[in-house]
């Protein structure tokens, strides 16, 4: 059996039985997609398009932002490329979108909701994606950061099928779209869970700061359980829920995930051949053990044991 701690990834998550897992990988731009394609990323589960234009005081042209999105697609000819439209603002704020100061911009104008301010912003990004996807052959996915809410997502996907881009989703990084899945899976085509946001929104704990560590932490059960009620919501849908944020990345952590109905895992390439190995090791029945045992839990240490414990067992 592999250990968990190979880092040879050939390219396919599979955990024993057979069962698939898309193991993807996170960019912020060419660099990071070439060096994902040459770790055997299947694709990516998340581009953070902020990241191409951080350094930026006016707003990209679509030609420029073009050029950006084509450099990424273009390290994963026929792959799945899942591009996330501009987060911009709290940790990732960009002069050309965000306003100047907010008492709380974690819970302020970012993201999506930028959109409220200046539509045209996000329909230039989704002309420039609609363009980089015609003139290459990756297939592009387009998803929404920071949504709370069932009409968000619903005119986010009108937006984007109106520009032509027609696999849309959104991302599940706030308590409010964990707790409305079953609707939000009506409007989209998939969803992906942005954990660090999550963990950040659901345990109230600023995600900078590193004295609220323990707080902020997937394993938390409250988090988990948010998890698990969107997981269920995409298995009833019959619709994929990926995973985006750290915890992804996460080898000990990937066997709840799947457990708890998480159908594809995005991280850092650097992690891609630890996740592979853990789960090559683990069965779909077992990861389903892990995640009841780790939900059940009343902390996230506990969380940790209850979930080791119970994949010890089934190995
Ligand atoms: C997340 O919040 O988990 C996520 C993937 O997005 P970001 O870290 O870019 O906010
Ligand atoms: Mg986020």
């Amino acid at each position: 059996r592999a250990s968990a701690t190979a880092v040879d990834f050939d390219g396919v998550g599979v955990l024993a039985g057979g069962y698939r897992i898309p193991l993807l990988a996170n960019v912020g731009g060419a660099a990071d997609a070439v060096s994902a394609a040459s770790a055997h990323a299947e694709g990516v589960g998340l581009f953070r398009t902020e990241f191409c234009f951080l350094d930026r005081v006016d707003a990209p042209s679509i030609d420029e932002q073009v050029a950006a999105y084509r450099g990424v697609l273009a390290a994963f000819p026929e792959r799945k490329v899942v591009v996330r439209t501009l987060d911009a603002g709290s940790d990732k704020p960009l002069p050309f979108a965000n306003a100047d100061s907010e008492d709380n911009p974690a819970l302020g104008v970012r993201g999506l909701r930028i959109a409220r301010r200046r539509p045209q912003l996000l329909d230039d990004q989704l002309s420039a994606l609609a363009r980089a996807a015609a003139e290459e052959a990756a297939h592009v996915e387009v998803m929404a950061p920071m949504v709370a809410t069932v009409d968000e997502a619903a005119g986010f996907a009108e937006r984007c099928r109106a520009a032509g881009l027609d696999r849309v989703g959104i991302m599940i990084e706030t308590p409010s779209a964990a707790l409305l899945a079953a609707e939000l899976f009506e409007v989209v085509d998939f969803v992906s869970l942005g954990t660090n946001d999550l963990a950040q929104y659901t345990m109230a704990a600023d995600r900078l700061l590193s004295d609220l560590g323990d707080l902020n932490d997937p394993w938390q059960p409250a988090v988990l359980r948010l998890i698990g009620i969107v997981g269920d919501a995409g298995s009833a849908a019959g619709k994929p829920v990926g995973v985006c944020g750290e915890a992804g990345g996460d080898p000990e952590l990937a066997p709840v995930l799947v457990g708890l109905g998480v159908t594809s895992l995005s991280m850092a390439s650097r992690s891609l051949g630890r996740v592979a190995a853990r789960l090559s090791a683990v069965s779909p029945a077992a990861c389903r053990r892990a995640a009841a045992a780790a939900i059940a839990a009343p902390s996230a240490a506990a969380a940790r044991a209850a979930a080791a414990a119970a994949l010890a067992e089934s190995v």
